[in-house]
C-alpha cells in the first residue's frame, strides 16, 4: 500500500480544504404552486416546468385499501 513519504502541513491541508465547503441550495418558487424548487428542475410538488405539466403527480395512495 502506498504510504505518504511526508506529513502534510496544516497549511497545505487547509489550502486543499479551502474548496471543500458545501454551498447552500438556492431554491426558487414554483410559478405554478409556489412551492420551493431547485432552479432548472421540475417542481417536485406539482410536476410543472416552464409553466406546463411535464410529470404526472400521483394522487394520495390509500395503503389500507390496497391491503384489503
Ligand atoms: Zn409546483
Amino acid at each position: 500500500m502506498a504510504v505518504p513519504q511526508n506529513r502534510t502541513t496544516k497549511s497545505k491541508r487547509n489550502m486543499r480544504r479551502s474548496h471543500d465547503a458545501l454551498v447552500a441550495a438556492n431554491p426558487n418558487e414554483c410559478s405554478n404552486c409556489g412551492e420551493l424548487k431547485r432552479p432548472h428542475h421540475v417542481c417536485g410538488a406539482c410536476g410543472h416546468y416552464d409553466a406546463r405539466q411535464v410529470v404526472a403527480v400521483a394522487k394520495d395512495v390509500d395503503l389500507d385499501e390496497d391491503a384489503a
